[in-house]
């Protein structure tokens, strides 16, 4: 999940705990991150609650799941000293405001977000069909505003949410006075990473290169992936814009070398057994610093804990400064 928000100086972005990262994670993501804290005041939330609304039946792995995606946010360089790096159902504010937006949020609202009956379809041998699924999009409402965000850096299937929220901020701005910001959907690219298999790369297609794989296993996955179908022997002439191989040196390999892959595969004077062998060794490479930070960060479990404590410290307080201007306004706070 991408939640993003913006003001001015400040971001906030999210991803559910699905435990230890891909690639795919870290190019079409956790890269953009690490971009971000270097210009914004930059808050990192682990979305577990999100997490609850369609993995509600089997909470037993959630801490490890936690774990595992923090210790490759930190391996992938997101820095606690810069970073205010927190878990959702740590900073209570979210649940609070969460609850409040679902009182003025008509039904049918949330029955035409695209999502919902895409994910019904998609997640059919999942009971889904449930009170906290349908609200998904108020509580990313709450995540949003709740840290008075004016923009909102997102994809192009996350902009309906974006468009519920302004309506939801709207609805309350109108019944209570303007007290929440509206916020505005600033599309932005992810790019996406084919798997092993040449679908896009995704846990739940089981074709993923993981980031704490090591060398030799990434290496191993990578000779057995899918390559341009049409190119049957060695000497058939190759399509890389068809390969999904060719893909991953187009970001992974420097220009003037995949050029070179380019027309060899063309002109067949390069084999896929060498042209993965050189995909391989261009991963690993940039992969190489992220390992060593891993393997440093899996060892320190209770540092990686207390970065979560602090981090979700911070977040409250703008958590409840704003969460306090809502009960204001709502006339929840005093009796006067
Ligand atoms: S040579 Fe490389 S780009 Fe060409 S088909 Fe084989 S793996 Fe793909």
């Amino acid at each position: 999940m991408g939640v993003g928000t913006t003001i001015k100086d400040r971001v906030l972005s999210g991803m559910q705990p699905s435990g230890a990262l891909h690639i795919g994670n870290w190019m079409g993501a956790l890269e953009n991150w690490v971009k971000i804290q270097e210009e914004f005041e930059s808050y990192f939330m682990v979305a577990d609650y999100h997490s609850l609304t369609t993995g509600y039946h089997d909470t037993h792995d959630l801490p490890q799941k936690i774990f595992d995606m923090v210790v490759d946010w930190l391996a992938a360089g997101l820095d606690p000293e810069r970073s205010i790096i927190f878990r959702q159902s740590m900073v209570a504010e979210h649940a609070e405001l969460h609850l409040l937006l679902s009182m003025i949020t008509p039904l049918g609202w949330l029955e035409r977000v695209p999502s919902y009956k895409e994910k019904l379809k998609e997640l059919a041998q999942r009971d889904i069909h449930t009170y906290g699924f349908l609200g998904y999009p108020v509580l990313q409402s709450a995540d949003i505003v709740l840290y008075q965000a004016h923009k909102v850096p997102v994809g192009q299937d996350q902009v309906p949410h974006v468009e519920l929220t302004r309506e939801i901020v709207r609805r309350f701005n109108g019944l209570y006075g303007e007290v929440l910001v509206e916020p505005e959907a600033v599309l932005t690219e992810a790019r996406v990473l084919p798997g092993v298999d040449g679908k896009k790369m995704s846990k739940s297609y089981g074709n993923t290169l993981s980031l704490g794989e090591s060398e030799e296993a990434l290496s191993q996955k990578i000779r057995t992936m899918v390559t341009d179908p049409a190119r049957i022997r060695r000497k058939d002439p190759g399509h890389p814009q068809l390969c999904p191989v060719f893909s991953l040196h187009k970001v992974f390999t420097d220009a003037e070398r995949v050029r070179d892959i380019d027309r060899s595969c063309q002109e067949a004077s390069i084999g896929c057994v060498d042209c993965k062998a050189l995909v391989s060794s261009a991963i690993n490479l940039k992969l190489h610093p992220i390992r060593e930070r891993r393997s440093l960060w899996k060892s320190q479990p209770d540092k990686v804990e207390e970065i979560l404590h602090e981090g979700a410290r911070t977040a409250k307080v703008m958590a409840h400064q704003t969460l306090d201007a809502v009960k204001d306004a709502m006339h929840l706070n005093t009796l006067t």
